[in-house]
């Protein structure tokens, strides 16, 4: 049986990716896996921010930034009250992730690692498509950059691997960094 180690400790599980890696898919398989424990959990995922919190923001690199730093504030003023906060959000840039782990501390950076190829051919959203045809303009991994973490805490290889073994690779790292117990 999992449980949480200090109720007064969350964690941030901080995803990154490309567009169709896998962030929001391993996030949900976690979720239900912490709440299967009774940890409270909260899933910042960038397609609903970008909806809510961030709304008319766009894709340019001040807005991007903004929009990281909105889901980092948030994601820290939920984990210092015990709650482990999944963000899913492709956050492409590697200054400002570190700029959320120097403020949470409490910090997991997971990689969902696919090749561009993998990811364009699931095309889960259709968007590969539109950005090849020029209908979306900066787009991550066809024209705009995206800057893979050099030290992540888990790399998930979702082309190899499947979700269930990404997500328990998650898990095993919570409990190997003292965040979960095994009871
Ligand atoms: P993102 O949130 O990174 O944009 P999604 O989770 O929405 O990506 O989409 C990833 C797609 O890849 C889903 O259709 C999912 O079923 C598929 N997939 C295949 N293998 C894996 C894996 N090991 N981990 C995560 N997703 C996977």
């Amino acid at each position: 049986m999992l449980k949480q180690a200090d109720r007064e400790r969350g964690a941030v599980l901080w995803f990154t990716g490309l567009s169709g890696s896998g962030k929001t898919t391993i996030a949900h398989q976690v979720e239900e896996q912490l709440l299967d424990a009774g940890v409270p959990v909260e899933i910042l995922d960038g397609d609903v921010v970008r909806e809510n919190l961030s709304k008319g923001l766009g894709f340019s690199e001040e807005d991007r930034n903004t929009n990281i730093r909105r889901i980092a504030f948030v994601a820290h003023l939920l984990q210092r009250n015990g709650v482990f906060v999944i963000t899913a959000a492709i956050s492409p840039y590697k200054a400002i992730r570190d700029e959320a782990r120097d403020m949470i501390k409490d910090f997991v950076e997971i990689y969902a690692d696919a090749p561009l190829e993998v990811c364009e051919g699931r095309d889960v959203k259709g968007l590969y498509a539109k950005a090849r045809a020029g209908e979306i303009k900066g787009f991550t991994g066809i024209d705009d950059p995206y800057e893979a973490p050099e030290n992540p805490e888990v790399t998930c290889k979702t082309d190899s691997e499947s979700v269930e073994e990404s997500a328990q690779k998650v898990i095993d790292k919570l409990i190997e960094m003292k965040f979960l117990t095994e009871a």
